[in-house]
């Protein structure tokens, strides 16, 4: 399932092929993914040029001319390819259309971008772009963890006579935007902190900590997803998947990587979702 790191990278990927250029024609080959797609989608979008491609938490926002923004969240398995971009970044040829092939964006500089979702949990919507921040599905978003109004005194508070584990406080969307499973985990061991913690009992100090390993986290893999853009003419135009190596997470058994620690990763499931960490280093 795309993080954030990937899905920035998705967008790092779709930013040269898109801002600033017209969709000819999009082809909506179904009614629906997760949701039904909002109506005469393919009309509403066929002529318009994309003025900017941003993202909030794990969705894709692209600002449109016609004053609507389009919505993208690739949900679980959805993957966006990019073919016969005549700008000589991505050089693959339009491959054969393929099963699962929902929506294909036809660029009039001749770029094709094909959204595909074998298992249909992703989405697209449109919305006014000028009150884009209040769609259902963005309005309940806590603070960017790499924006300004994710600080030490917000997750303070937000932790603040918080009875659930810290694991799951970070999980909440609405405390902080778009941190997932595998990030949490490796922020947690950063600091030395128990994922079975209840939040409300770790120290303002500890807290604290959390919120550069947050960052820095974050921004490492997205570091390694931009390194991968840049094999894009090797690679068959995929965007967002890129190797990257953790500390605990899928390291369940193996040593633990802290310099005089003898003890090994172990997992625990915590609300369906595995947690990976150390015994001896978080506490
Ligand atoms: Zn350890």
């Amino acid at each position: 399932m795309p993080e954030l790191p990937e899905v920035e990278t998705v967008r790092r990927g779709l930013a040269p092929v898109m801002e600033g250029q017209v969709m000819a024609r999009v082809e909506v080959n179904r009614p629906d993914l997760r949701w039904p797609f909002p109506e005469r989608m393919a009309e509403r979008l066929t002529g318009r040029r994309v003025l900017q491609l941003r993202r909030r938490s794990k969705y894709l926002l692209g600002d449109l001319d016609s004053g609507e923004t389009l919505l993208i969240h690739l949900g679980m398995s959805g993957r966006m390819t990019v073919s016969g971009d005549p700008l000589g970044r991505f050089v693959h040829d339009h491959p054969a259309a393929q099963k699962h092939d929902h929506v294909v964006f036809h660029m009039e500089s001749g770029a094709r971008i094909t959204f595909n979702d074998p298992r249909r949990f992703g989405a697209m919507d449109l919305m006014p772009t000028a009150t884009a921040d209040q769609h259902r599905l963005l309005s309940v978003l806590g603070p960017e963890p790499l924006g300004n109004d994710f600080h030490e005194a917000h997750l303070i508070a937000a932790f603040r006579g918080k009875n659930t584990p810290v694991k799951s406080a970070l999980l909440d969307q609405g405390i902080v935007a778009g941190l997932g499973n595998i990030y949490v985990c490796e922020a947690l061991f950063r600091c030395g902190i128990s994922p079975l913690r209840k939040a409300g009992q770790i120290s303002a100090a500890r807290v604290a900590t959390l919120v550069p390993a947050i960052r820095d986290v974050l921004e490492r893999a997205i570091a390694a997803g931009g390194s991968s853009l840049k094999d894009f003419r090797q690679a068959d135009g995929e965007l967002g998947y890129f190797q990257h190596s953790f500390d605990v997470y899928g390291r369940e058994g193996l040593p633990c990587r802290t310099p005089g620690c003898s003890d090994t990763i172990r997992r625990k499931v915590q609300s369906g979702r595995s947690t990976f960490y150390c015994p001896s280093c978080q506490r």
